[in-house]
């Protein structure tokens, strides 16, 4: 005859390894996808998904997007590039001053 309370005790202990595998599983699942959606999106344009290209304008390296025109900037760029000319830096970038950008080859 089984002893019911070593078998009430097998059962609390399965349940509790379960519940430990569950949440194992469920991190491991939110951390493969955290790295999948980074890898994937890596250097690629948040808007339209097109791989965006190194350039520099004025001096400070800038990453663009050649499907949309996004243009991004590293945390300091803005600030140097708006101590560079006070007055029309702005003016000049959607101007053209630069028609053809020099590119990071
Ligand atoms: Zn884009």
């Amino acid at each position: 005859m089984k002893n019911i309370w070593q078998e009430r005790e097998k059962a609390l202990e399965n349940q509790y390894i379960f519940r430990q595998d569950r949440e194992k599983i469920e991190q491991m699942r939110a951390e493969t996808k955290e790295k999948l959606i980074r890898e994937l999106c890596k250097d690629r344009c948040p808007k339209c998904g097109d791989e965006i290209e190194a350039m520099t304008f004025r001096g400070v390296p800038l990453d663009k997007c050649p499907g949309c025109g996004g243009v991004w900037l590293g945390p300091n760029d803005l600030r140097i590039l708006a101590s560079k000319d006070h007055r029309s830096w702005f003016d000049k970038w959607f101007k053209g001053e630069n028609e053809a950008p020099e590119t990071f080859e």
